[in-house]
């Protein structure tokens, strides 16, 4: 019995109406493996292995918790996002192209190998898994590149969350967390910035997430499809128990460019510029610990579980370090001098950003736990020291 053969059985079981429970459910499954509809005397479909679904690692999901559709949770938000989510006993889903993230970041429920851009993926993903919410974390997320590659990043970052929310909502899924960002404000008018902040990005990148938000608005108001959106300051540090840190390819970001430096791994850390209107001269930025930021994930999911409403909240410290008080904090945490380059101003860096988090406080009870720059450093050492090599040696599905 070969492929061809198969796919076309289970396509025509389910078109004669073989619709319900679990029958559905294993011949979507199947096709899934087998890949397209055979069509005409086209040859045998190829095996399109498009859907990997491994065990699930410590699965703690029991049939009636929520089940969550992770998008990019093989990411450094995403993946650690999976943790407070399985903690809370919570049905998983990852999906996930694995070109930034990372298979063995997938510690928690399923993992589907593919693109949220591919509709057919989708399509058959909703159709063999009710979801709850989704979590949407994937995204390119580089500035520069979106200056250099803005077609990529509308494609990526709004083309593709168009066709999610079409497929959520012919399945009739309306509570989505959005990862926003603050490059949808471009240069602060004033500081703290807050959510009445004018949104005027100058950037692909910023704008791309802007237009999702005006989207996610429109869809409120037309189909009800309730939306949080998070926009992160800073997103730095690691998980608290080393399980999880960050692991970008290549790697922008400063704390764990600082801790490179650090370990020896680099030589030096580059710092882009010290003629800024601040008191030393770097950058000020608000630095929020990544677990930190997935409690707020969580609240606002459990807010929108709940019945709320759609919203928009500013996830930082409201307060902000210089580049070289993060590089000192680092020294003094690890105990190891850090060596510095000074080189001009890297282009789109506003000499400071700073969130007002006091809505996200007030609405959704959020107040961070390890935030304070030395815990936070302290863990992405920790994880820059042994987490990583661990994660890496660990087996994908342990
Ligand atoms: N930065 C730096 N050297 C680096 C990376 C970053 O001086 O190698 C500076 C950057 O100019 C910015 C701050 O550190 O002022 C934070 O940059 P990051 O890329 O971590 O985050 P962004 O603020 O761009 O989202």
């Amino acid at each position: 019995m070969n492929h061809r053969f198969i796919a076309e059985t289970c396509y025509a079981v389910l078109a004669i109406g073989h619709k319900r429970g679990q029958t559905r459910s294993l011949l979507t499954s199947a096709l899934a493996h087998i890949g397209p509809r055979p069509t005409g005397s086209a040859p045998p479909a190829p095996l399109v292995w498009r859907l990997k679904v491994p065990t699930p690692v410590r699965r703690k999901s029991c049939s009636n918790s929520p089940h969550i559709l992770v998008i990019g949770g093989a990411g450094y938000i995403g993946s650690h996002m999976l943790k407070r989510l399985a903690q809370a006993g919570y049905g998983l889903t990852t999906l996930d192209k694995l070109s930034g993230g990372v298979h063995h970041a997938v510690r928690w429920g399923a993992l589907i190998e593919g693109d949220v851009g591919d509709a057919g993926l989708l399509e058959r993903l909703f159709a063999e898994q009710s979801f709850d919410a989704v979590m949407h974390f994937a995204s390119s997320i580089e500035v520069g590149a979106s200056i250099a590659q803005p077609l990529d990043y509308y494609q990526n970052n709004l083309a593709h969350t168009l066709g999610l929310l079409q497929t959520m909502r012919r399945y009739g899924v309306h509570r989505l967390v959005f990862s926003s960002t603050a490059a949808t404000f471009g240069e602060p008018q004033y500081l703290p910035i807050d959510e009445a902040h004018p949104q005027r990005p100058i950037n692909p990148y910023g704008h791309s997430k802007r237009m999702v938000e005006q989207v996610l608005s429109d869809c409120d108001c037309a189909y009800g499809l309730r939306a949080v959106c998070l926009r992160y300051f800073n997103a730095a540090g690691a998980d608290p128990d080393g399980e999880l840190g960050e692991n970008h390819q290549p790697e922008t970001h400063l704390i764990p460019l600082v801790l490179q430096a650090a370990s020896g791994r680099r030589p030096h850390i580059t710092i882009f510029g010290d003629d800024y209107d601040t008191p030393d001269g770097t950058c000020i930025r608000d630095y929020v610990h990544v677990s930190d930021l997935c409690e707020a994930h969580w609240l606002a999911l459990q807010s929108l579980m709940a019945g709320g409403p759609s919203q928009a909240y500013n996830l930082g410290q409201g307060q902000g370090y210089s580049v070289r008080e993060v590089i000192a904090t680092a020294e003094r945490v690890t105990g190891r001098p850090i060596r510095v380059a000074t080189v001009p101003r890297r282009p789109g860096d506003p000499a400071r950003l700073i969130a007002d988090p006091r809505l996200a406080q007030q609405r959704l009870g959020w107040h961070s736990r390890w935030s304070d720059l030395p815990t936070l450093i302290k863990h992405a050492w920790h994880w820059e020291q042994k987490g990583r090599i661990a994660a890496r040696a660990r087996l994908p599905h342990d």
